[in-house]
């Protein structure tokens, strides 16, 4: 249930109905939004009668939730909502782009792409340290020394970290050095890790599993908002289907019906989706001309070196190319893509 309370609702009118929707039994979310203050109340309304709600002192209306998944929806929250990341902001008219290379895997790979992504103008860097890999044998990433050289290589360019968080004892390590914590794929319904980045004060790029319903990824969506954390940021990165002339299909489909079910930032991951890099840049426009917010993309200064997802990789020039046509698309669906240059430290380490 969301109890929306009337433009110009004073302080002691919101703390009463949130204090009686407590009475109640309700957990209570309350979001200040630009007009107006709204109180979500999760718990068994059975037996309550919203009327009695609806007439207490400031309240305009209260609305039921049909959708099983609550403080996700967007009959929570109408309004969209915005991420920001230091001064990046997700979700907003600005197109989000976060691009970097699959993994850390030396202190000059790191320094050469985030230099890259610096030079498109691009705030946000991607990076894995701890990497969800099918075969054990293959490369696992560097762990906390990867994410220690991303936080240097992204500080020299004044650029903000998004690294993938695999387990729950890994938590406050990863949240220690990264702006964003990304949860994979395969760990989209792991909900004791959902449960944990819930309680941490740094956004979460939560990605769709390969098999997931939309309503499974919502609820995913649903166990870090309900741990208090409300700056979530769903990603389509391509699910499992017959077909297989790319590694997974981006689900564009997905990001236009997802934008209307919820009122969290969509973006896409054109990357894992293609799985081979002549392939990412129509995926990218794709996903970017569906609504998607922003966009997830792996890049590499040499990508036949990279000791993961290489083949996707794009190479510096089409990556430079992706952002010229990004910026045609993004008109297209009026929206901007703005490249911000910001300020490199010259004193440290450079390649
Ligand atoms: C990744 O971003 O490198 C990754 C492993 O993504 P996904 O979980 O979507 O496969
Ligand atoms: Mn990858």
């Amino acid at each position: 249930m969301v109890v929306i309370m009337k433009v110009g609702a004073s302080e002691r009118q919101i703390q009463q109905a949130s204090h009686e929707l407590e009475r109640l039994g309700f957990k209570v979310h309350r979001v200040d939004g630009v007009m107006r203050t709204i109180l979500g109340a999760i718990g068994d309304k059975r037996g309550i009668d919203p009327q009695r709600l609806a007439v207490l002192d400031g309240v305009e209306r209260v609305v039921e939730i049909t959708k099983p998944y609550k403080l996700a929806s967007r009959e929570f929250n109408p309004d969209s909502t915005i991420v920001s990341v230091g001064g990046v902001q997700i979700g907003g008219p600005e197109l989000a782009i976060i691009a970097g290379p699959c993994s850390v895997e030396s202190e000059e790979q790191i320094y050469r792409c985030a230099r890259l992504v610096a030079q498109q103008g691009v705030r946000l860097m991607r990076g894995g340290a701890f990497k969800p890999r099918t075969s054990p044998y293959s490369f696992q990433g560097l762990g906390e020394a990867g994410l220690k050289l991303l936080r240097a290589a992204a500080d020299q360019h004044g650029l903000y970290i998004v690294t993938e968080v695999l387990d729950t004892t890994h938590v406050d390590t990863v949240a220690q050095y990264a702006d964003v914590l990304q949860i994979g794929a395969r760990n989209m319904q792991n909900f004791a890790l959902l449960k944990a980045v819930g309680r941490c004060d740094k956004p979460v790029l939560l990605k769709r599993g390969i098999a997931a319903t939309l309503e499974e990824w919502l609820m995913a969506a649903e166990y870090v908002l309900d741990g208090g954390n409300k700056n979530v940021i769903l990603c389509e990165r391509g699910i499992r289907t017959f077909s297989d002339h790319l590694r997974f299909t981006l689900d564009v489909g997905a990001v236009s019906v997802v934008k209307e079910l919820s009122h969290l930032p969509v973006i896409v991951d054109p990357s894992h989706a293609a799985g081979v890099r002549t392939k990412v840049i129509p995926l990218a426009l794709a996903g970017v001309a569906a609504g998607a917010d922003g966009l997830i993309v792996e890049i590499h200064h040499d990508p036949d070196t990279a000791l993961c997802d290489g083949p996707q990789a794009l190479l510096p020039e089409q990556f430079q190319l992706l952002m010229s046509e990004l910026d045609l698309v993004a008109q297209a669906v009026r929206r901007r893509l703005v490249r911000h240059y910001g300020s490199t430290q010259s004193y440290a380490q450079s390649y």
